[in-house]
């Protein structure tokens, strides 16, 4: 069995690790392997997430990072010291409120902790920035040795990886595809697998589907380094500000994204300014840093927030798109319901692309 896949960020990378004992696997990427929003995230791993079924995708993705790290003997430099939301005002608290119930009922450890508890676990914290917030299992992953490790175990069995290498076409014919065209030249496929984030409605549209994914664009930034003193992740879900801070000291963060109808990754003076504001509002120490790096990515979210999993009315067309803000928290285990879906033939009706054609 022949398997092409679209894109190699964490879920053609994730899909391609599964696949490849049983199949023939290329791995087709335009640029390099870090090109996408899997090489430009900040890492931030969580499983408190907002229905059951992104939660079990998230609890299974935590138990394949430590499989992968051990299969391939590549450190992914997780962290595991935790994962903190934080809200401004009551609004958001209760919205976090009805996560926790949810969360506690699909069995995470969560649990609510106030301002002050917040500052006695980050010195510095303002209490006053918050109106609380709820801690739980999760932190930081490093996302480029995560992308490099995947490599390594894929071509270790037996996948081949094709950087530099554009897919510009889809060869479809009564309804089935026979391959694509990549560089000028086609390569036979059973399935192709479109694992290409934010140009995932692009490619498609070349198999003649209609997906109609959001674009998010995001912008982060590299802050100098401080003696590690942020241990959990921080999100304020109020005004979208996240941090963490990395083993070396330097405080990465950003604020989450919006839509956008242009695949670019400029960055903008503007986001500094919002951040910078963020950021100094919940760690006043941070203000006077200087900005090491500043960057931008862009990542594609499904309309109803669920991951868009499974095959098109084109058969052998499989979309494996839509994770949005908590790609990297999800991406594993969503490669593994891909490979468990081409070769075992297991249905994902919750995922189904499907679910958008009424
Ligand atoms: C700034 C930022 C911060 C983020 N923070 C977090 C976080 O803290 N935690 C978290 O869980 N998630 C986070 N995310 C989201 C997460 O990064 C994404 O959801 C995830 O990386 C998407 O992975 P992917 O494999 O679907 O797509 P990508 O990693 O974008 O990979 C798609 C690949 O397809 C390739 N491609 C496109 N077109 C073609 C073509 N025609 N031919 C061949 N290849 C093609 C692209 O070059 C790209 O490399 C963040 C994203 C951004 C941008």
């Amino acid at each position: 069995m022949k398997v092409a896949i679209i894109g190699s960020g964490i879920v053609g990378l994730s899909s391609a690790y599964f696949l490849s004992n049983s199949a023939e696997v290329v791995v087709f990427e335009r640029r390099y392997p870090l090109y996408g929003a899997s090489g430009r995230n900040t890492g931030g791993i969580t499983t408190m997430l907002g229905n059951k079924e992104l939660i079990d995708l998230a609890k299974r993705s935590m138990k394949i990072y430590d499989d992968v790290q051990g299969e391939v003997n590549f450190n992914f430099l997780f962290r595991k010291d935790g994962y903190l939301k934080v809200a401004k005002n009551d609004i958001d608290m209760e919205k976090l409120e009805k996560e926790y119930y949810l969360q506690r009922s699909a069995g995470l450890k969560v649990r609510e902790i106030d301002p002050f508890e917040i500052k006695n676990m980050i010195p510095g914290f303002n209490p006053k920035s918050v109106a609380g917030g709820f801690y739980g299992e999760g932190g930081v992953i490093f996302p480029w040795p995560v992308i490099w490790g995947y490599e390594k175990g894929c071509k270790a069995r037996g996948a081949e990886i094709k950087p530099q290498t554009e897919v510009s076409e889809i060869v479809v014919e009564n309804g089935e595809v026979k391959g694509l065209k990549a560089n000028g030249e086609f390569f036979k496929a059973d399935f192709i697998v479109n694992a290409a984030g934010a140009w995932s409605n692009e490619i498609s549209r070349l198999a003649g589907v209609s997906l109609n994914n959001v674009v998010i664009k995001e912008e982060i930034c590299v802050l100098e380094s401080l003696k590690p003193f942020i241990n959990p992740y921080i999100l304020n879900v109020s005004n979208g500000v996240y941090l963490s801070q990395s083993a070396r000291g330097e405080v990465v963060g950003g604020i989450v994204g919006k839509e956008t109808n242009e695949l670019n990754t400029s960055s903008s003076l503007d986001f500094l300014i919002r951040y910078a504001k963020g950021a100094v509002e919940m760690v006043p120490s941070l203000k006077g840093l200087s900005v090491l790096r500043q960057w931008a990515g862009v990542y594609d979210c499904s309309r109803d927030g669920m991951p868009v999993i499974g095959e098109t009315e084109v058969k052998g067309f499989i979309q494996a798109n839509g994770l949005g803000k908590h790609g990297m928290s999800i991406g594993p285990a969503v490669g593994e319901l891909i490979s468990e879906m081409i070769l075992k033939g297991k249905s994902l009706n919750n995922f189904s692309p499907n679910r958008f054609q009424s």
